[in-house]
């Protein structure tokens, strides 16, 4: 066996190798190594060239290259190739190609496929069967939208258009970025923003943070990219910087494994990275409205609850309201965690749960006069008071955990549903907080375990699946969203999207953000302040905040618990109010959504006392609080 420690070179860089390569195919003594899509994201790995010979390859390197040259002299050189990888074309209808593209970009981010769009044309690399990539798609391709597939960049699409403009279609290669490039390319690039046409204002930048993960769960397919890899806090912070410089004022971690473990050894928290790392955003971007995260490990929090409890306060300390770590417990039922190789027992969850909720669960609010003990935080923000409960400063909590289950894993069975439920059921009856459940199941992708026993069970169990999911809607979802949003709770800068049955829905701008409806068709494209009056499943409704009682419609006023109609009838009669509380409002509490006239009010937490926007301020995009 030959041993190769160190790349001599590439073939699609340098010319004389290139020459050299073409000079031996033409001999017959050119061997190819040729690595599928696992393979090429490693630097240790042993392998066989098409010609047999048996090569250990060690290499200083996160990843190979197509066109790497391995071994070279006189007589034979040996170069990396990659297999082709399939692409789903989709060419799609001009008047819904962006609509529609973003949505797609918004599943294939969900699932970590790549995805290019140029014009009408959306090319996503088949990393699961045709059905289930299919599948992904269906619901949100317009009627006209054809599929075809045919062979694209294999690696990184921003790579592969570096090296077409770099240097033509002879140096086209289907490699991975690695960190340098992407710091190199995060802050260069960060002009490209102004061109989106929801710039500045509805538009949030997602900065990647790392690759790869530590541990080898079945059906994952980040494992693919080997060990985790950390850009550096300075370098993320230096593409903050270059995207607030131009005008963008919402944020996300995104891309890793786990946001506890960024600059450390890829398994144990690292608080001072983390630190680093959202202080320096902090600085550089202070106006900033929005900074959310990603993923978050329990079986981190599990291996070491303190530094994570340290790491979990820094996170809560610098981000804003309503951010959610997204937690994989996958299984509840141990005979699943233990064919697919899971992390977490229920119980470990339930007890990063726990930490989650008591480190970054509290509520953003005001230092209540003549009880000084708030705590300021680095943003003007005091953690003070319950995080649940009528005491409860009226604004989401600071960091919840999210929980992902996932079915149709090896090893499922009629047990694994109730083992899940009665996991969620304990998380609700400790008076714990998730901010979302997410269940879906599972795909097959290539170079998985997954991929070689196939997705068979999720299809077999597809009513049970079904039933579960709906009883888990209505018995948990349902009241925990009472629990983390309960009426009265502010949310600010809801963007509105669009009318529906005289209503108007929207969306703060962050991870998971809440579907919020409120009465009336309000312009669309602006952004309001809106405390919350009821909710559904997942969704929520609520009024203009704060709502004018002497200009409010009807269907504002019965928005408001405990105001029918004929109770509203009664209030608009009395009009004008000087003050809410003159109005005889029966059970309701107005002071929780209503004003009476121009009076100002703040946002805890975000408007200093007195200092609230008022509603004459029921804002433009745009407007600076
Ligand atoms: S599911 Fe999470 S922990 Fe498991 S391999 Fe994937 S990224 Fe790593």
């Amino acid at each position: 066996m030959y041993t190769v420690d160190h790349i001599i070179g590439n073939t699609n860089h340098d010319d004389a190798l290139g020459e050299a390569a073409e000079a031996h195919d033409s001999a017959g003594t050119l061997e190819r190594v040729l690595l599928d899509a696992s393979e090429r994201k490693k630097s240790r790995l042993r392998v066989h060239t098409e010609a047999g010979t048996d090569l250990g390859v060690l290499v200083d390197k996160p990843e190979l290259e197509d066109g790497d040259v391995l071994y070279h002299d006189d007589d034979r050189m040996i170069v990396v190739s990659f297999e082709e990888r399939e692409a789903l074309t989709i060419d799609l209808p001009t008047e819904t190609a962006l609509s529609t593209a973003l949505e797609l970009g918004h599943r294939v981010g969900n699932q970590h496929w790549d995805l290019a769009v140029e014009g009408g044309t959306a090319y996503v690399a088949v990393e699961a069967e045709h059905r289930i990539v299919e599948d992904v798609f269906s619901e949100v391709l317009p009627p006209g939208a054809d599929l075809d597939y045919e062979f694209v960049a294999k690696g990184d699409v921003e790579a592969a258009a570096y090296d077409l403009v770099d240097s033509g279609l002879e140096g086209f290669n289907n490699r991975m970025r690695d960190n340098a490039e992407v710091d190199r390319w995060a802050s260069k690039g960060a002009f490209v923003v102004e061109q989106h046409p929801n710039h500045p204002d509805y538009l949030i930048c997602e900065m990647e943070t790392s690759r790869g993960c530590a541990y080898r769960c079945s059906f994952c397919t980040e494992p693919l990219y080997g060990n985790p890899a950390f850009r550096a806090a300075r370098s993320v912070v230096d593409e903050v910087d270059a995207l607030s410089d131009r005008g963008v004022k919402h944020f996300r971690l995104g891309r890793q494994a786990d946001i506890l473990a960024f600059g450390g050894d890829g398994e144990a928290p690292n608080p001072d990275a983390l630190r680093e790392l959202y202080g320096g955003i902090r600085a550089v971007a202070p106006d900033l409205k929005t900074l959310h995260l990603d993923n978050m490990n329990p079986v981190t929090i599990t291996e070491y609850p303190e530094a994570s409890r340290e790491a979990i306060r820094v996170i809560a300390e610098h981000n804003t309201p309503g951010d959610t770590a997204a937690f994989g417990l996958e299984s509840a039922d141990p005979v699943v965690q233990e064919q697919n190789n899971l992390l977490v027992t229920a119980e470990e969850c339930l007890e990063a749960v726990r930490v989650v909720n008591e480190e970054g669960g509290w509520r953003p609010g005001d230092e209540p006069a003549g009880a000084p003990g708030g705590v300021p935080g680095p943003n003007d923000e005091y953690r003070y008071g319950p995080s649940t409960g009528p005491d409860a400063s009226p604004r989401l909590p600071k960091l919840l955990p999210g929980i992902n289950l996932v079915h149709g894993l090896t090893g499922e069975r009629p047990e694994t549903y109730e083992h899940n439920k009665r996991f969620l059921q304990s998380v609700y009856d400790e008076g714990l907080m998730l901010r979302r459940i997410n269940i879906r199941q599972v795909m097959a992708f290539a170079g998985t375990e997954m991929a070689e026993t196939g997705a068979e069970i999720a299809q077999e169990h597809k009513d049970q699946f079904q039933a579960y999911k709906r009883e888990v809607r209505e018995t948990i979802d349902n009241p925990m969203l009472d629990r983390v949003v309960p009426p009265g709770t502010v949310l600010p800068d809801v963007h509105l999207e669009y009318h529906q049955d005289g209503k108007t829905f929207g969306r703060q701008i962050g991870t998971y953000a809440l579907l919020v409806a409120v009465p009336g068709e309000r312009e669309l494209g602006t952004a309001i302040d809106v405390a919350i009056t009821d909710h559904g499943y997942r969704s929520v409704t609520g009024v203009p905040y704060p709502l004018d009682i002497n200009a409010a419609s009807m269907n504002e006023l019965t928005a408001i618990p405990g105001i029918n109609r004929s109770k509203a009838g009664d209030v608009v009669v009395g009009r004008p109010y000087d003050s809410v509380d003159d109005v005889d409002a029966g059970v309701a509490d107005l002071s929780r959504f209503a004003v009476a006239g121009d009076t100002a009010v703040s946002i805890p937490g975000r408007d200093a006392p007195g200092a609230g926007p008022g509603p004459d301020a029921r804002s433009p995009l745009g407007r600076g609080d």
